[in-house]
């Protein structure tokens, strides 16, 4: 792993002349090993890279202490990906695909074909689950995405995703976000100003972590007033455990956890990380 100081970070800004507020996250480390826990097909692994790095700036701009849970769901060969972000930088995810009906340069749109997004927020017992939901009928994930704010919340939104597979095999990907202060209006000026330039912006400089992030966000947003805060680290860390599992034991009866043994041992895999936790019949007789 690369352990650069630069990368795995979702960097706070505000564009205060341009009444815009905006994330930059970076990955690499956890990309990189969120997607080698499982074996994907090069064209899952750019995608999940991408949305790895799209629900890290999601969870940035909602306030929340839980999990952030970001999920697509479709007909494609995509059938199903989660990813979560807990309050903490805490990320996780997978993804499910029909491996015989994928080919080598299929995209987002090939992948996902119809479906939705779906975001939800879950502070535990003590707040309701915020939700947010969009159909997917969009060539790429920032179209969906931007669909999204500004049908759901009236919040015009741009995004600019991309991700790259070094040399070395790790997964570079990085999610820029800029959206309007609620109750600000935009000039659609500024909108035509940030398009002119995101189209200034190529993949290998925007993937290019050597480069501070500061450097990029001022090449790019200085006449916005850029203002930039503390970035907040990300970790690829699941959040399955033994403990969570033997508690998931102790609520089924004897019977049940009888009927899933196989030569006297339970297996049980997350889906998430891929770690498998196995169980002797006289460790499950001890949970009850
Ligand atoms: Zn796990």
């Amino acid at each position: 792993m690369s352990d650069n100081p630069l990368t795995d970070l979702s960097i706070p800004f505000l564009l205060p002349s341009f009444s815009l507020k905006g994330r930059l996250v970076r990955l690499e480390d956890v990309s990189t090993s969120i997607i080698k826990q499982h074996e994907y097909p090069p064209p899952i692994e750019k995608v999940l890279a991408e949305l790895l790095a799209a629900s890290a700036t999601l969870a940035g701009i909602l306030k929340f202490e839980g999990v952030f849970t970001f999920q697509t769901k479709s007909k494609g060969p995509l059938s199903l990906s989660v990813i979560d972000v807990t309050h903490e930088g805490h990320m996780r995810g997978y993804a499910q695909f029909n491996p015989s009906k994928i080919n080598p340069d299929d995209d987002f749109s090939k992948l996902l074909g119809r479906g939705y997004l779906a975001f939800t927020v879950d502070q535990g017992l003590k707040i309701d689950r915020y939700q947010g939901i969009v159909t997917l009928n969009h060539t790429t994930l920032p179209e969906a995405l931007e669909h999204y704010f500004e049908q759901s919340e009236q919040l015009e939104t741009r995004f600019f995703i991309d991700s790259q597979k070094t040399s070395e095999g790790h997964w570079k990907s990085s999610a820029l976000l800029l959206q309007q202060m609620p109750s600000q209006k935009v000039e659609e000026e500024t909108w035509d100003y940030i398009e002119a330039v995101f189209k200034t912006l190529t993949p290998t400089e925007f993937l290019y972590f050597s480069i501070p992030y500061e450097i990029l966000l001022r090449r790019l947003f200085h006449e916005g007033g850029l203002m930039i805060y503390d970035p907040i680290p990300l970790k690829a860390k699941c959040r399955c455990s033994i403990e969570r599992i033997k508690s998931f034991l102790a609520t089924l009866s004897e019977d049940e956890v009888e009927s899933l043994l196989e030569n006297g041992q339970l297996k049980m895999t997350c889906e998430f990380c891929n770690h498998t936790y196995t169980f002797e019949r006289k460790d499950l007789m001890q949970v009850h």
